[in-house]
């Protein structure tokens, strides 16, 4: 069975990486796209953030690393997976997430929405507070994969320089 894993990575955090890790062991193969929201303004440009990913996930077997706009279940079909992953680090999530999952399930009954609970040791981990670490200067190396660490430093010493 093949599943899509579908997200913004921007940037890819080791709470993302834990779930990708996981569910390789789950599905014959993973497939884990970027979303191209077009109302979201990433730090990190598509093919910036695809190389994150690709390098973070080399030593996996059955992952592949793509990107898609427009609806999730549209890209699912075409990829063909018949799950679409999501990760659920609190409460919070929660809410959204269903909403989410219902009106894909409304869109395309087919497809299965399936959510992994957060590794409890990264459910603090978000892109968003990796990035406002990074900004002002925090390390976040038990946050990211090594390369995005380095991006991260780049990214906020060019934009401090
Ligand atoms: P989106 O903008 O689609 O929410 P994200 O990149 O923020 O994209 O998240 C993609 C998926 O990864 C979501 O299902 C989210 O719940 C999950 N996720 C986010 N942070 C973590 C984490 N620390 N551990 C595991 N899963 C996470």
């Amino acid at each position: 069975m093949r599943a899509l894993y579908p997200g913004s990575f921007d940037p890819l955090t080791l709470g993302h990486l834990d779930l990708i890790e996981r569910s390789a062991r789950l599905f014959d193969s993973v497939m884990v796209a970027v979303l191209q929201n077009p109302s979201k303004q990433p730090a990190f440009g598509l093919e910036q953030r695809l190389g994150q990913i690709r390098s973070a996930t080399a030593h996996l077997s059955g992952v592949e690393v793509g990107s898609f706009d427009g609806l999730t279940v549209d890209f699912a079909a075409r990829s063909q997976a018949q799950v679409i992953l999501r990760g659920l680090r609190a409460l919070s999530d929660f809410e959204f997430e269903l909403q989410i999952a219902h009106t894909n399930h409304s869109l395309a009954p087919q497809v299965e929405t399936l959510f992994l609970a957060t590794a409890v040791h990264h459910s603090f981990l978000s892109s968003s507070v990796v990035k406002e670490v990074a900004r002002f200067g925090g390390d976040v190396r038990h946050m990211v994969p090594a390369g995005v660490a380095e991006d991260l430093t780049r990214l906020f010493n060019r934009t401090s320089a």
